[in-house]
């Protein structure tokens, strides 16, 4: 019996995975961004029975993502999706803002296919680069019909798009799920799979997205120890539409930064409460004066309000 090919489709934003240093021994002193994605999976394994096509939709440092990227990035996968004989998508991406882009693609296109996003500590001239096998990894969850919707891989760990993190500066294996833990391990191309993949409708599709100039505004400030109110005030002055506070604990905030946020939210800002923690959530109770975040991490909770506001 033939069995019809499956088409992967690469896209290149480039990040460490596309770095470029002067020797095979330096893993910092590189360039994010310089190799192109037919560069970046010439050599690397093709699960069987697949093919690749690649295309560059940007080659930046992820640090340096701005909203234009974002929506030029959903467009194309969901052109991409759109195409019957796509199995799934790989994103190679910097790791520094991955989680951002991974909950975006998320939020707007809530695919059934999987779109897997992956980058490298380590930059493509390492002696020890990890780039290649993380993509080989994307790759065989790209082409593994047990995988579905927005997931990160990297180090052999699947995380999903709505709790990864970056949680280490340094290390290879560099990101987490918090408690939630990861959704999967791939082992020599093969997944095991921990729990479901979480699926669930776009908060807004990606067609529907206005230009990024049009985007509501929306920062995040952090209560701390000695915070105070200068920074929301400011905010508000300057005209933003939202504002996220990453709060202390299970949400709890200084009070010379909640006033201010309370006079905010009484102006018209839309205020919401996420949590500095790592892991864990914000837990409402009743009498809350400013929401809680629905358990997103502070830059998350900041691009789920971005597209509430935009309704
Ligand atoms: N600064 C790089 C980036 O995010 C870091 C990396 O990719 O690991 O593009």
């Amino acid at each position: 019996m033939q069995v019809s090919e499956r088409r992967i489709v690469v896209l290149g934003c480039g990040g460490t995975i596309a770095g470029r240093a002067a020797s095979a021994s330096d893993n910092l002193g590189y360039r994010a961004g310089e190799l192109g994605v037919e560069e970046l999976i010439a050599h690397v394994p093709v699960p069987e029975g697949s093919t690749l096509a690649a295309e560059q939709v940007a080659n930046i440092d992820s640090k340096d993502l701005g909203l234009a990227q974002w929506c030029a990035l959903s467009q194309r996968c969901a052109h991409w999706l759109a195409q019957t004989e796509v199995a799934g998508i790989v994103i190679t991406h910097g790791t520094d803002t991955l989680e951002e882009t991974a909950f975006f693609l998320h939020a707007v296109l809530a695919p059934v296919k999987p779109v897997v996003l992956t980058g490298a500590m380590r930059p493509a001239t390492s002696a020890a680069a990890d780039g290649p096998q993380n993509i080989a990894d994307a790759l065989s969850v790209a082409a593994s019909p047990l995988a579905q919707g927005v997931c990160v891989v990297l180090a052999g760990t699947v995380h999903g798009a709505i709790e990864v993190q970056k949680v280490h500066s340094y290390r290879a294996d560099a990101f987490g799920s918090g408690d939630a833990g990861p959704l999967a391990y791939v082992e020599e191309g093969r997944l095991r799979v921990l729990r479901a993949w979480p699926q669930g409708p776009a908060l807004r599709s990606a067609g529907s997205l206005p230009d990024p100039d049009a985007w509501p505004r929306v920062e995040i400030v952090m209560s701390h120890a000695g915070a105070g109110s200068a920074l929301v005030r400011a905010l508000v002055k300057d005209g933003v539409a939202g504002i996220v506070v990453a709060a202390t604990g299970n949400g709890t905030v200084h009070e010379a930064l909640e006033g201010a946020l309370l006079a905010a939210q009484e102006q018209g800002v839309a205020v919401r409460r996420a949590s500095r923690c790592a892991q864990g959530r914000v837990l409402p109770q009743p009498g809350d004066r400013l929401p809680g975040a629905d358990g997103l991490s502070p830059v998350k909770a900041r691009i789920a309000l971005m597209l509430e506001l935009m309704q």
